[in-house]
């Protein structure tokens, strides 16, 4: 969907990382919107390969079961009625892969080298074709090394805690120490691991969200969007 906006003229490709609860889905969707660019949420695929893991009783650990489930899988984001939804061999599994297991199985497979070679190919193809944002943990350093903007979002732990908690709060009885202790156990699992660790790339723009509202934080963006695509 491309809207009529002077600011899409030229193709971006923009990537946005940084940890669980940063405010980088919320961030990135306003931003896409705002450009007529697309919206890619990679945090997803990474849940889809968990998700289908796990119903196939596969373990993480398990190089050998993985790599033949990849074999067989297809992943797609296609439109829906509300913002696009993933399928999974054509199974519509958007909603499935938002649990806390599936959260804390998505950053377990993400270490495996097969699945971050499967998914790095799958990335790679919906970047070609530019005006995109893409929102992950190794867009600006991995995927996209030569994007023309990168960001890297940033928010106290507490803060990240929060804004989870304030999401998920109506439809589960979670603790908010509960989300706390999860999140700082997939972050340290994410920056620590061999492949494609989450970390900033040297050449990203840091944003802390602690203490600024979402349409402050994409302003920001904005801002710095504009200056690449109207330099001075
Ligand atoms: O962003 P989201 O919380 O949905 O991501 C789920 C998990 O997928 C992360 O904790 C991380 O382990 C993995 N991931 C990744 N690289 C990306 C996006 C997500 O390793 N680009």
């Amino acid at each position: 969907m491309l809207k009529r906006n002077p600011l899409s003229v030229k193709k971006l490709l923009i990537t946005i990382d940084g940890p669980a609860g940063a405010g980088k889905s919320t961030v990135s969707r306003a931003l896409a919107d705002r450009l007529g660019y697309r919206y890619v949420d990679t945090g997803a695929l990474y849940r889809g390969v968990a998700y289908i893991a796990s119903h196939r009783g596969i373990a993480p650990q398990d190089d050998a079961g993985l790599s033949g489930l990849l074999e067989g899988l297809t992943l797609n984001f296609v439109p829906g009625d509300s913002g696009q939804r993933l399928t999974a061999n054509g199974e519509d599994i958007t909603d499935a892969i938002r649990t806390p297991e599936i959260s804390m199985l998505a950053s377990a497979v993400s270490a495996r080298a097969a699945v971050r070679a499967f998914l790095l190919r799958i990335q790679r193809e919906l970047g070609q074709q530019k005006a995109a944002v893409f929102e992950g943990r190794d867009m600006g350093t991995v995927v996209f090394p030569e994007a023309d903007v990168k960001f890297y979002l940033n928010a106290s732990t507490q803060v990240r805690a929060q804004r989870r908690f304030a999401e998920v709060k109506a439809k589960s009885d979670v603790s908010i120490e509960a989300i706390e202790r999860d999140m700082q156990r997939r972050d340290l699992q994410d920056s620590s691991r061999a492949l494609a660790p989450l970390k900033a790339a040297p050449d990203a723009v840091m944003i802390d969200s602690t203490e600024l509202t979402i349409d402050q934080v994409v302003e920001r963006i904005l801002a710095h969007v504009r200056a690449v695509l109207e330099p001075a």
